[in-house]
């Protein structure tokens, strides 16, 4: 039976969401906001979701969608783009303007979405291209889950954050950063890749060890999300992001972070 959005929150509060219907001994129970609006394919991947000990709420269309979400605080949305009515995207982009962070794994159809997808205005953390075998959709959502509980973690040895060559400011704490005084607003995959690279300077990564660093899984395919995400924070960091001079390209490798290059300001 498939549960619409206003519905199934109007039945769940704080209480029943509490209620321990699905056992999960070791953590919480975690919220996942089903956006799609085919009911066969949104049905199973409840089901699925539901086995890993998640609580679930499906969203029909977008505007529902935004709906349960300005209602309860999901811990992943997972989000198609193609829906009648606002698209995936709008409401990804709706969601990213609020002050609450949701983790945003989007499912797409069409491969030629990716780039808009993961691109600067909607800022999804992940994507799926459909069809994808639910193993797939678990070991991702598994991912995105693990990343959170991490970033939760106090990080004790980077209390006040670093500097870098005397004008890039990460604070992993509060997970702020600055160039040459100016904040930097990153979405949360940035930041977490701008902080991989700068804690480890000179080293060169190919993007499948990109992958497996910081989305938490190596999944030959996905390179592209890796592409896209380098050239958004080269928008964001670099001087020039036409002549980066700190993530810079290795030809036929990867990238690698490097202040050598950096020229004052
Ligand atoms: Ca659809």
């Amino acid at each position: 039976m498939n549960i619409s959005a206003p519905q199934g929150l109007a039945r769940s509060g704080g209480s029943e969401l509490a209620r321990a219907s699905i056992t999960t001994p070791t953590s919480i129970k975690r919220r996942i906001l089903i956006v799609e609006d085919e009911s066969d394919l949104a049905r199973v991947v409840k089901r699925h979701v539901e086995e890993i000990g998640c609580e679930v709420v499906v969203a029909p269309t977008g505007e529902r969608a935004l709906d349960a979400a300005a209602r309860t605080e999901f811990d992943l949305v997972l989000l198609d783009v193609m829906l009648p009515g606002i698209d995936g995207l709008e409401v990804c982009r709706r969601l990213r303007d609020r002050q609450l962070y949701m983790p945003v794994l989007m499912l797409t159809a069409r491969s030629s979405e990716i780039d808009k997808v993961l691109g600067l205005e909607t800022g999804a953390d992940d994507y799926l291209t459909k069809p994808f075998s639910v193993q797939e959709l678990l070991a991702r959502i598994r991912a995105i889950f693990r990343r959170m509980d991490a970033l939760s973690q106090p990080h004790a040895s980077s209390a006040g954050g670093f500097e870098i060559a005397g004008c890039l400011r990460i604070d992993p704490t509060t997970r702020e950063v600055s160039m040459r005084g100016r904040p930097i607003t990153l979405t949360h995959k940035e930041f977490d890749l701008l902080q991989h690279f700068a804690e480890n300077p000179g080293r060169v990564y190919t993007r499948a060890q990109l992958l497996d660093a910081v989305w938490g899984y190596n999944h030959e395919g996905y390179e592209h999300a890796v592409n896209c995400h380098i050239n958004r924070l080269r928008a964001k960091i670099e001087p020039d992001p036409t002549k980066p001079q700190l993530l810079l390209t290795v030809w036929g490798i990867g990238y690698k972070f490097t202040t050598d290059k950096l020229t004052a300001a």
